[in-house]
């Protein structure tokens, strides 16, 4: 059995086209929804990264604007920005690319975002409201995930689920995200001594990890949907996820790609999260 593919771009593609509707209904109130960046030093990635969300922004018709400082920047000046953001009217969303240079706390910053600026979803009364059973301004990659999931008509509701991986910003959100469905989810970590024994139950497996080929296809319940969270350079420059397509994608009945899967979705939900941000600012939504 070969697995259907679960298309990042497809899906984030129709993601984009309502969110331009969205956005028609903003422009008409005379609000244009407005994203800032702030990217510390000269991380490559974080530089390629911010380029690619900047013309998902021009694309769909969202203001952006990146702000710039050097890699030996105080915390002093990222607190003054982010207080001239926070009360900035034309911009609704804030993110802080990470990782951040070794002298600055990044906890402390992200949580120097206002609540409803907070479009990647890391300050702690979006990520706490989720454990409330409540989204305000989810991470943007396990919401990516839920909505990859619901597009794709994926049944939630009483399914066993297992997340690989148990960071704050994908893990844990999409455990919780999984269990306000209706999914009976473990979570399982690099402490956990038998994954096989988890991943084999799951009807839904999610995998977010940074470990290339941890999951084949030997360990995957028959027609279980997977999945890849995972983005690994190999040393010959490959992109790959944390699952081994090639053996997954025949007992899988739904699988995502690495690249072109949730990579895709993540960014179209920070957009998604900026218009959400916006439509409250006017008392929408
Ligand atoms: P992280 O390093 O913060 O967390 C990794 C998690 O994996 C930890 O909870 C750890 O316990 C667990 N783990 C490590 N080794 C394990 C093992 N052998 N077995 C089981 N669990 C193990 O990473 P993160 O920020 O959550 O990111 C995870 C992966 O997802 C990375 O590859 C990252 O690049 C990728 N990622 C992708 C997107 C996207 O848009 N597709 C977004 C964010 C992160």
């Amino acid at each position: 059995m070969a697995a259907t593919l679960l298309d990042g771009a497809a899906i984030a593609h129709q993601v984009y086209a309502q969110l331009k509707e969205r956005i028609r209904n903003l422009h008409a109130r005379g609000v244009q929804p407005g994203l800032a960046a702030i990217l510390i030093g000269e991380n490559s990635a974080s530089q390629i990264y911010l380029k690619n969300k900047s013309q998902a922004c021009r694309d769909i018709g969202v203001h952006s604007e990146i702000l710039r400082f050097a890699a030996d920047c105080g915390e002093s000046q990222i607190f003054t920005t982010l207080q001239n953001l926070n009360a900035d009217p034309r911009i609704h969303g804030i993110l802080v690319q990470l990782p951040l240079p070794s002298q600055l706390n990044s906890e402390r910053i992200l949580q120097a975002i206002a609540p409803v600026k907070d479009v990647d979803g890391f300050n702690w009364v979006n990520l706490g409201a989720m454990v409330a059973g409540r989204t305000l301004l989810a991470p943007c990659t396990p919401l990516g995930v839920m909505t990859m999931l619901d597009y794709a008509r994926v049944p939630i509701e009483g399914r066993s689920a297992v997340v690989i991986g148990r960071s704050a910003i994908v893990g844990k959100p999409l455990a919780l995200m999984l269990i306000a469905r209706g999914a009976t989810v473990s979570v399982c970590s690099s402490k956990t001594p038998d994954l096989r024994q988890y991943t084999g139950m799951a009807d839904i497996l999610a995998v977010a990890v940074g470990n290339p080929g941890l999951v084949d296809g030997s360990m995957i319940k028959p027609g279980a949907v997977v999945i890849d969270v995972g983005i690994n350079r190999l040393p010959g420059g490959k992109l790959v996820g944390d699952v081994d397509f090639a053996s997954a994608s025949r007992v899988a009945s739904k699988i995502t790609p690495v690249p072109g899967g949730v990579g895709r979705m993540t960014v179209a939900m920070l957009l998604e999260n900026t218009v959400t941000a916006a439509e409250r600012s006017v008392g929408l939504g």
